[in-house]
């Protein structure tokens, strides 16, 4: 490929709208092209790199018995209605009115289409496992999109679905799409870490993220420093005792102490001289939009885990209400709860997590404005309906898989998340075939996603320096880069174009600056795009008869007779597989 039909156009300085390393390079590169918010063309440079990531997806998926098919973007409102979503998916759903009125939307995940496919075509056990997969375009109307392709609207996504006549059956494909998640990740040249996750909104009992390493990711990520245990830190726990510590005997009595404005965590600590850690939190949640509420107590140095409430409540949301409304409705003295003595009809239920058991002579709020209460013991002083674990776990807390270890954070980008997702959509949706006995049931499911153009992103984001990217060789828009920087020079020419004849026919990729620009602006475009080799064709090295050679990665170039430049090439590409 000639650096003119490749259509590259490289920008020299960095634009303002982008934040993150991989945005900019991207928008410089000529990769991708804005056209609204969080909806992006691809350009022919970014186009390759996508169709690379693509290409091992396929294969991959294809190693661990799963077919492609295709399914439409736009999805009629019934099917999604069938499985309830259309009401809980909320505002990331983009809904449309065909010219009739119809209601459709633009399928952010296809579980329902699948679905409808899976009950059509399904008879029997015999027709099961069956695992199918596409490569799509999604449309996500996300709150706020940014960063370019990591949290686009429109975004590509790798998304397979897998039916079962039986659990074993499901976890031998769960487990199998796992691996094929671990080569793609391998494949691709990325550092990543598989995780314990969270299933959100899309349901279902087990799951695993898969997270690029990279300390300008989204996602926090807890990881044992002896044992294998990771997760996300929104689903990961601590070792934690579970049975509160008795009261000692000469535990002294409760005392309350005037606290005038003093309504935070940190104020009250400073206030008192204590540590934030000996004070205790009582906080009001509302569940299922208003439907009842419920207080939670936790340590005061501790944030809750929203996502570890919800999911124990088996709500579909939770929320703190308005200050206003707990003071205007319910007396509640915002600022000065605390469980003991507490009381107050509109909280059904008391909930403590772990951190209280093992609190003691703890201060907390005393429910009456500027006040609060000192030498709280919770197991004498606490009716506590039920503990759970609704903290965050941080970097040094205790391992909850093995005996020693102690947890430490990294940041990730998540570009893959496997699920084991059971009969939930099989049974709203009324999928059901034949079991060996002959008897009608429902298929238990799996479904595996991956987001192609998250990937290159988030490949740029942990692969780059000050002057551009260092692709990965395998997802790498081209392999090798030939800078002729003498063009108008028929040796110079012709030179280039025997080494792109000769390393394209080895099925290597190879781009060919020839343009008429100076030499410096050629080196820095060549480092910015960041193929992992570059050749360069000068006058000087003409005259010796040498070409210069140098890896992205390596600081130092060396110099190749010409009569072995292609081969030399072709070996160092070698290298790289
Ligand atoms: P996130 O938590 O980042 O919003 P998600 O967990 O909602 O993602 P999934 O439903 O698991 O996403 O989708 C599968 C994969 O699709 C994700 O692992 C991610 O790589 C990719 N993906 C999801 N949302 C986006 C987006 N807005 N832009 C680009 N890729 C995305
Ligand atoms: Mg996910």
């Amino acid at each position: 490929m000639y650096w003119k039909e490749a259509f590259i156009k490289t920008l020299r300085e960095d634009p303002v709208e982008a934040e993150l390393s991989s945005h900019k390079l991207m928008l410089r590169t000529g990769m991708i092209h804005k056209v609204a918010s969080g909806i992006y063309s691809y350009l022919p440079l970014g186009l390759r790199v996508i169709q690379k990531i693509e290409r091992i997806v396929r294969e991959e998926m294809e190693n661990a018995g799963a077919t492609e098919l295709l399914m439409p973007s736009v999805i009629p409102a019934e099917l999604w209605q069938e499985s309830g979503r259309w009401q809980y998916y909320g505002s990331e759903l983009l809904r449309i009115k065909d010219r009739k009125g119809n209601d459709f939307c633009l399928g952010p995940t296809h579980e329902e289409v699948i679905t409808d496919i899976a009950r059509r075509n399904l008879q029997s056990y015999r027709d099961l496992p069956v695992n199918l997969y596409q490569i799509q375009t999604k449309f996500r109307d996300e709150v706020r999109p940014r960063y370019g392709l990591m949290r686009g609207r429109e975004f590509v996504m790798k998304d397979a679905y897998s039916f079962h006549d039986s659990e074993a059956s499901l976890v031998e494909t769960y487990e199998k799409m796992y691996k094929a998640y671990q080569s793609v990740f391998e494949r691709c040249g990325l550092e990543y870490r598989p995780v314990e996750a969270d299933s959100g909104a899309i349901g279902g009992d087990r799951t695993h993220e898969f997270q690029v390493l990279a300390d300008s990711g989204e996602d926090v990520l807890v990881h044992c420093d002896q044992c294998d245990y990771a997760a996300n830190q929104e689903k990961a726990t601590t070792r934690r005792n579970q049975e509160l510590l008795p009261t000692p005997e000469n535990a002294p009595a409760m005392e309350q102490v005037s606290t005038p404005d003093k309504k935070t965590i940190e104020d009250v600590a400073t206030f008192l001289g204590i540590k934030e850690e000996q004070s205790m939190k009582m906080l009001i949640y509302s569940v299922n939009q208003g439907e009842y509420l419920v207080s939670l107590s936790i340590r005061g140095d501790l944030e809750v885990n929203e996502i570890k409430l919800k999911n124990f409540l088996q709500a579909e949301s939770i929320e703190i209400p308005a200050e206003d409304q707990l003071i205007e409705e319910h007396g509640l003295t915002i600022g000065y709860l605390g469980l003991p003595g507490f009381s107050n009809e509109a909280i059904k239920m008391h909930l403590a997590d772990y951190s209280v058991v093992d609190m003691q002579d703890c201060v907390c709020g005393a429910n009456r404005e500027d006040t609060h209460v000192l030498h709280v013991f919770p197991a004498r002083d606490m009716k506590v309906d039920q503990f759970l674990d609704a903290s965050f776990a941080r970097a040094t807390n205790p391992c909850p898989k093995c005996e020693s270890g102690l947890l430490k954070e990294r940041r990730g980008i998540e570009v893959g998340q496997v699920f084991q997702l059971g009969d939930k959509y099989s049974k709203a949706m009324g999928l059901s075939v034949l079991s060996k006995e002959g008897r009608p049931v429902h298929p238990l499911m799996g479904c595996y996603g991956i987001g192609i153009s998250r990937t290159a992103a988030a490949a740029i984001e942990q692969n780059h320096d000050d002057d551009g990217i260092l692709w990965p060789y395998a997802i790498a828009p081209y392999h090798v880069t030939i800078l002729c920087l003498d063009p108008q020079k028929q040796e110079s020419a012709d030179l280039a174009r025997e080494l792109h004849d000769q390393l394209k026919a080895a099925g290597i990729d190879v781009l060919v600056d020839d343009r008429k620009e100076r030499p410096g602006i050629k080196f820095k475009d060549a480092d910015l795009i960041g193929c992992p080799i570059r050749v360069t064709i000068g006058a000087k090295g003409l005259k010796q008869g040498v070409v210069e050679v140098k890896q992205r990665n390596q600081p130092e170039a060396e110099k190749v007779a010409l009569d072995q430049a292609g081969s030399h090439l072709v070996e160092l590409c070698q290298s790289y597989q």
